[in-house]
């Protein structure tokens, strides 16, 4: 299917591993030139080049820590332009409620809620103006069904959730849809250290402990970051144009509930 964006131009942050890099690979190959971002300057650099000479896009690649005002800005500045945005950071550490305190809280809303809502705000008046535009944000499964020991991401992440579905209504009549994309277990360095929790916490094998996670996923396996980024790039597509405000869940059936 031809997405209809070649030529468009997006940031895609948090982009140099993971599920970024899905969705990056996934507009690259819909032909759409790439603006990455990641801290760590080597891996994006090493990123950047393998799409270049995979998908022939123009890909820029600025280091930085997208949740941090200054980097931010940087980021923004040299980005330029922008039909597409993909928003993305790490998340924040697995606790228990009794321990979390104020500036727990606030690294939080800032890293998960805030910066995509301040990407956003920075991004959407020119998408606006151009009357197009697309925006994804991945969020977490979590804000479907919490993760109990997640509960500064369950927070953050709910409170962008909340921003979107209203603001995914104000700007549809511009031709901007805003959409989340909420990541079951995927096969990324975070599975890689969820397993390794596993494994102490039940003196197992990582063999072992990929395979007790599967189990409870009724797909039995693993999300990929190619089936994560096809699906970012299909709404990111023309062909998305009447999809607003949704959560779309990809965790291979794990979260139980009918709609
Ligand atoms: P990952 O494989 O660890 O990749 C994270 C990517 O984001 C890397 O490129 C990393 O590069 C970059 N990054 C992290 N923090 C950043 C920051 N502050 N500024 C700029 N770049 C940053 O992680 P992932 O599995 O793709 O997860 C992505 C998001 O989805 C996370 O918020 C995670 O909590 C959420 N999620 C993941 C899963 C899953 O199963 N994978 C499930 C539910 C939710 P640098 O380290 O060099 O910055």
């Amino acid at each position: 299917m031809d997405l209809g964006i070649a030529g468009k131009r997006a940031l895609v942050c948090a982009s140099s591993k993971g599920l970024g890099r899905g969705c990056a690979e996934a507009l690259a190959e819909a032909g759409v030139d790439l603006v990455l971002n990641a801290r760590g300057a080597e891996a994006l650099e090493a990123t950047a080049q393998d799409i270049r000479a995979r998908y022939g896009v123009t890909v820029t690649a600025i280091a930085g820590d997208i949740t941090k005002d200054a980097d931010r800005a940087r980021v923004l500045d040299a980005a330029g332009d922008i039909d597409i945005l993909v928003t993305n950071a790490g998340g924040p550490p697995p606790g228990k409620w009794a321990d979390w305190t104020r500036d727990d809280f606030i690294r939080a809303l800032d890293a998960n809620m805030l910066t995509p809502i301040a990407l956003m705000t920075a991004l959407m008046p020119a998408m606006i103006d151009r009357g197009w535009g697309r925006v994804v944000n991945i969020t977490s499964q979590s804000v479907k069904a919490p993760i109990p020991q997640l509960g500064l991401s369950n927070a953050a992440r709910t409170g962008l959730t909340g921003y979107v579905a209203g603001t995914a209504r104000q700007v549809a009549a511009y031709g901007v849809t805003v959409n989340n994309l909420l990541p079951g277990s995927h096969d990324t360095d975070r599975a890689v250290a969820l397993e390794k929790g596993v494994a102490t916490a039940q003196n197992v094998s990582l063999d072992e402990a990929r395979k007790i996670r599967c189990k409870s996923i009724p797909s039995g396996r693993y999300g990929t970051i190619t089936e994560f980024g096809a699906t970012c790039a299909f709404l990111c597509s023309q062909h998305a144009g009447f999809i607003v405000g949704q959560n779309i869940l990809l965790d291979g059936g794990q979260t139980s509930a009918t709609i």
